[in-house]
């Protein structure tokens, strides 16, 4: 069951953590923004994608490395 909460309620960001005002009647937002709520979407889909696939030794660590190049591609102010 979903419990509605009153628009003007502060609600935290699931990613950032950032507050914001609830503008909805019905189901609330989770996240702040945009950016926030396409990141989760993105990742969360990489991430079920990316279990399903069966890495083996040498393969899996390059892999790991090529998500670790990745990671280090997001803009950070
Ligand atoms: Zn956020």
């Amino acid at each position: 069951m979903c419990k509605n909460i009153p628009i003007g309620t502060e609600l935290k960001c699931e990613l950032c953590g950032t507050s914001f005002l609830n503008f909805s009647n019905s189901k609330p937002r989770s996240y702040c923004s945009d950016n926030c709520k396409d990141f989760m979407k993105f990742k969360n889909a990489m991430e079920r994608n990316l279990l399903k696939i069966d890495f083996q030794g040498k393969t899996a660590n390059q892999i790991k490395g090529d998500l670790f190049r990745v990671a280090n591609l997001i803009k950070c102010n």
